[in-house]
Parts: structure tokens; sequence; C-alpha cells
């Protein structure tokens, strides 16, 4: 069935799912870099952007890397080095050893474990706020109770569960990193989060709620974890007349460059949060009266940045629609929609979306690794669960029915109009 798109424009200029928006400020710090000379790794910007974090987070130290993804590297090592001790030169710090990880989140999250020679075991996602589901973890520790750190992101700029995941993981004397890259300036009981992990991170990519165009942070309350955190980010050198080396480096440091971009996103990061939440609220007004939800959070608990919106499709509300590994077949049907019909529909008008970050451990690199859901150890087949009535596989059953929406921050009220509209229309009966 073609569902009737009459009287509907394209954009003229494409909508994006999240693309950077930047005011002015940033080329003035970037000029001053130029001006004086400072285009390397060292520098004011550096230096300023580093303070401006630390302070708008609420923690001691910001270590301005490279990426997110370095960040977390950093945040591994220091926890494997914690835990298991230095490694020798030709050997990850977690060499072997398990760490239960997020498993609906970038793999970004979850590579730096890899980097390290660790093992990951994924854990299902809870329904409330689609993080880690501390039920999951708490069976995982059942099952491999020796496992002492574990990985937690929060998915689409919404906090997860972090009173009762902290508490599980104290119990069973476990350090948690915290993968906050798509959630700066999100808010867990009042509290940032960049926070809550004995190691934290945070991503200044480009299509984050900030961006340096590329760049990200080590936080941390301790003096210790930072010098390291910095000194292994510049190649490891030691304080020595000539290159002294005692430890394995990186190159890691952000540049002079990509920190005055920062510097000058920071200004903005609060207007940034308050525009993406207005476009969650228009959605969640918008879609009202069709079989669908947004992407929960906790209200009482939690102020999400509201990176992403999503939305999630009732169960009978579905058409058909089966994914192969890197292609979707669907059959369109009266008065109800998938997730591919939606992101085809918004295409066809020059928008952006996409479909919900498809699960770790439904991915080729890491389908052998562990898998633990709240209902025991399992690894499920989306389409059959589905049909059953009840998912025991929460990840695919979000991933199956889910899609992020068109969220730039330069999206007008009406052009969001008319997304919603496009979206109504692949309800229609
Ligand atoms: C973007 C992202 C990262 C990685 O950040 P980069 O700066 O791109 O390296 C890590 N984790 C999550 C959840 C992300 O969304």
């Amino acid at each position: 069935m073609e569902k009737n798109f009459n009287g509907i424009e394209p954009f003229e200029k494409k909508i994006w799912l999240s693309s950077p928006t930047m005011h002015g400020e940033e080329l003035d710090y970037i000029k001053e870099a130029f001006d004086t000379n400072w285009l390397s790794t060292v520098g004011k910007n550096i230096n300023e952007c580093e303070r401006m974090v630390a302070e708008y987070v609420g923690c001691k130290y910001a270590v301005a890397l490279s990426a997110g993804t370095a960040a977390l590297h950093l945040c591994v090592k220091l926890a494997g080095e914690k835990i298991y001790g230095m490694a020798k030169p030709n050997e990850g710090t977690l060499r072997g050893h398990k760490v239960f990880c997020s498993d609906m989140t970038f793999d970004a999250t979850v590579n730096p474990v890899a980097y390290e020679d660790g093992e990951a075991v994924f854990i299902d996602t809870e329904r409330d706020t689609w993080n880690m589901d501390p039920v999951a973890l708490e069976k995982a520790f059942e099952i491999y109770p020796e496992v002492k750190l574990v990985v937690i992101a929060h998915l689409y700029g919404t906090p997860g569960k972090i009173d009762e995941i902290r508490a599980i993981c104290d119990k069973h004397g476990a350090l948690i990193i915290e993968d906050a890259a798509e959630s700066l300036g999100a808010t867990y009981k009042g509290v940032q989060t960049g926070n809550f992990g004995n190691y934290n991170a945070i991503s200044f990519n480009g299509n984050k709620i900030i961006t340096g165009s590329s760049g990200g942070m080590f936080l941390t309350d301790s003096r210790e974890d930072c010098d390291k955190a910095r000194k292994w980010s510049t190649q490891s050198r030691e304080d020595a007349p000539w290159y002294q080396h005692e430890e394995v480096g990186y190159n890691y440091r952000m540049s002079n460059i990509i920190a005055g971009i920062v510097r000058g996103q920071m200004l903005h990061l609060d207007e940034h949060i308050a525009q993406k939440k207005a476009i969650y609220e228009r959605y969640k007004e918008g879609l009202k009266g069709l079989p669908v939800t947004m992407n929960p959070y906790d209200e009482e608990k939690s102020e999400p940045n509201f990176w992403l919106s999503c939305m999630l499709i009732d169960k009978d509300a579905m058409c058909r629609q089966v994914r192969g590994e890197r292609d979707v077949l669907y059959i369109s049907e009266e008065g109800k929609s998938c997730p591919t019909e939606i992101l085809e529909a918004i295409s066809k008008f020059n928008a952006e979306g996409r479909p919900i970050w498809k699960p770790m451990h439904m991915q080729p690199i890491y389908r052998n690794s562990p898998f633990v859901t709240a209902k025991g150890n399992g690894r499920a087949v989306t389409n059959a669960y589905i049909d059953e009535g009840e998912a025991l596989d929460v990840g695919m059953d979000i991933f199956e029915r889910g899609l992020c929406l068109p969220s730039d921050n330069k999206m007008t009220p009406d052009q969001q109009d008319v997304i919603i509209e496009i979206i109504r229309r692949c309800f229609d009966k």
C-alpha cells in the first residue's frame, strides 16, 4: 500500500539528524590561536576549555583529548591498571578479563575494552530510559562474579538508572566507566553526567550537543588520574632532557584550534539543550494520537540534554519489517508503519532520521560475546519475540520498533511540523 504524501513539499535545504551549530565566538578563538601562533597541542584555548568544562560539569579535572573514544580508552586503561596492575608494553591492561558493557550504544563505548584485550559482556537494556538494565546487571554478576569493571553509556542524552547501577557495582566491588559522550549537560538528581563513574568521558564529535569538529575529554576528581591521562595522551614522556619513555604512550591530546571551537561552543551549551528540549516536546505533542511513544526518561530523577528525539512504534501498529545483516524489507500496511517506512518517507522529503543504534550483541564483531538479559542469559532473534507478544531481548525490540527523528537545533517549528505530518501520513488508514 502506497502512503499518500500529496501536498507535502520536500525541504529545500536538508534537515539533518544533528549537525554542528556554530555561533561565531568559535572563529574568534581560532583566530586568537593563529595570531599568537599557539596551533599545536598547547595553548590558552586548551586550558580555557578544560576549565570551562570542569566548572560546568562540576568535576575537579578535565583533560582535553582528540576524541571521546580516546577519552574512553584512557578510562579503560586507568581502570585496568587499577584493578589488574600495570601491563607489559605488548599486552592490554584487561588481558582477557571480562567487562560488563552497555549493549544498546555506539560501538565507541565498547571498542576500548577490546583495545586493552578485555572481553565485553553485554548487558541488556531497560525500557524506562533505554539504558543498561540493573536487573540484567545483577544477573550478570551472578553468572560472572569475578567481574570488576562496568562501562555504562547514557543513550541519546538520557541518564540511565545510575543509583541502582552504582549500588550493584559497590556491592560487587566493581568500578564504573561512564560514557557521557551523548549526554553532556544532562543531570541526574541535579548532578551532571560525567560525575558518576570512577572514570568519565565526554565527546565533541560533529553530531554531539556541542562540537569541536572533533575532540573529547576525560573527566575526574583524581589529581593522580588526571596527571596519568595527560601524560599518556602526549606519548608518555618522562621528565628528562631527552625523550624518555617508561610506559606505552598515545598521541591523544586535543589541538589548540579544536579547543578554540569547544571554548566558543561551551558558551552555547545551555541554549542547545533548550532547543533540543523544545524539539522533543514538539514531537511529543505533535505525535499524540498515533500508536507511538517518545524515548522515555525518569522525569523525577533526571533532566536529559534531549540530544536526539526518538520514537517507538507500538507493537500492534508495526507493519512487517525484516532486517538482514545490511538490508531491510517491509510490507506497507494500512494504519500501520515501521521505522524503515518512516525513515524512507522522511528521507524522500530531504530530512535525515536514523535507525536506533543496533545493539552490540547483534553486531557481527561482538556476536560471540556473552549477552545477559533480565530474564536470564539469552540470545534472541528479534522478530520471533515480537510475534510471541513479549520481547526477551529489550535492545533488539527497541531497535526493531524505534527510530531517531531529525533533531537538528536549526530545524524550525514549521519544518518540524512537516516532519510530524509525514509521520502521521505513514499511519494513515
Ligand atoms: C560519539 C560517541 C562516542 C565517541 O566519541 P568520539 O568523539 O566520536 O570518539 C562514544 N560513545 C558514545 C555513546 C558516542 O555516542
